[in-house]
């Protein structure tokens, strides 16, 4: 069976030696020496400062709120994963859904703006596929109106845009560093902090409020441990090879598929991380006869994202996101991982191709 994605798993001894750390100082969590050393790495290799480790993308995005204070509302995009809006609703902060633009697959700032009542605090934009959102857009609505701008960055480890790291922009990014991410700790994520304040009140946020054994904000525990972080360590070791392997898969696909499909037109000024390969079929009826010829031939790609957000229903909002709604019933990811066999993937080409709906 070929799936949309399968996790890289780093050199064994390497891992083994990195735990044996941990056996030998027996400090397995709260900020251990792992932990340090893969945040002081991560900053440098990403050129970012303020980066904060935490348990997993979810509690990243929590986390983010909560450290900036997003209450009543929040804009956000119905065309990502569940999370990017489940971990508004566990702050008690309600999805406002606006739609996408059209080329890109992003939160549209245009729509974002129109959405604007007094009750919204924030804008929860996501960078799509890893491709940057219009960022500079939603730096100037954030400001015009008084918003905290908290980027999902889940998808974008790595990207940069105009020579700069994606993760510089909003008040935050967040990342998530989950096993089926282009760079994984088994499960993890970060926060990338524009101000150092912020930084420091969400180190106290993840480790139950304490700072120097005192309890002094309201805490939960969203702590990293060391035997996450020593797999973000091999990660890291091999980040280069694993981006070149997953660079070439890409290039294959979009070589032969690029005058048969539409895919998300990809920001101009931004680098790539080839996280995704996703693809546009004319109609939801064509997606599911291509899905299914795959499917018999053990392929099994992903529709990611579907269904629209402001149609499921605990999400459910009055805005009707038409954009959105139609990209999310055409729209089919292809596996994509480093280490794609080859045969395999020329397999899922032709049999894209040869179907008679083109
Ligand atoms: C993966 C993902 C998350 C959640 O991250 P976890 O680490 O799995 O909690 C959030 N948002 C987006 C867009 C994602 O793809």
């Amino acid at each position: 069976m070929i799936p949309v994605t399968r996790p890289w798993l780093p050199d064994k001894d390497k891992y083994m030696e990195y735990i044996g750390r941990c056996y030998e100082n027996h400090q397995l969590t709260n900020n251990g020496p792992l932990a340090q050393e893969l945040k002081a790495r991560l900053e440098e290799y990403l050129g970012v400062e303020n980066l904060l480790l935490v348990a997993n993308g979810t509690l990243a995005l929590q986390i983010a709120y909560k450290t900036l204070g997003v209450s009543g509302k929040a804009i956000t995009t119905p065309f990502t994963f569940v999370a990017t809006s489940s971990s508004l609703r566990w702050e008690g902060i309600e999805p406002v859904y606006a739609d996408i633009d059209e080329g890109t697959l992003n939160l549209s700032p245009h729509k974002a703006r129109e959405a604007i009542d007094p009750d919204v605090t924030a804008i929860v934009p996501v960078h799509v596929y890893g491709n940057p959102c219009d960022v500079e857009a939603f730096d100037r609505i954030a400001k015009e109106h008084d918003l905290k701008i908290i980027y999902d960055a889940a998808h974008a480890f790595g990207v940069r845009l105009n020579g700069e790291s994606i993760l510089k922009w909003g008040d935050a990014a967040t990342l998530s560093l989950h096993a089926t991410k282009v760079f994984h700790t088994v499960e993890g994520g970060a926060i990338i902090f524009k101000k150092k304040e912020d930084y420091d009140r969400a180190c106290r946020l993840i480790n139950f409020g304490y700072e120097d054994g005192e309890v002094v904000d309201e805490g939960i525990n969203a702590k990293m441990s060391e035997f996450h972080a020593a797999m973000g360590l091999c990660m890291l070791d091999e980040i280069d090879n694993i981006h070149k392997n997953r660079e070439e898969v890409y290039y294959r696909y979009h070589e032969s598929l690029k005058d048969h499909f539409e895919m998300p037109v990809w920001n101009e000024g931004a680098t790539r991380n080839y996280a995704y390969f996703p693809v546009l079929f004319p109609s939801e009826q064509a997606l599911l006869r291509a899905q299914q010829r795959l499917n018999e031939a053990g392929v099994y790609p992903r529709r990611y994202f579907y269904p629209s957000l402001d149609e499921v229903r605990h999400c459910r909002s009055d805005r009707y996101n038409s954009i959105s709604r139609d990209r999310t019933r055409r729209v089919l990811c292809l596996p994509m991982y480093a280490k794609l066999p080859f045969s395999t993937q020329e397999q899922v080409i032709s049999s894209l191709i040869s179907l008679e709906y083109l």
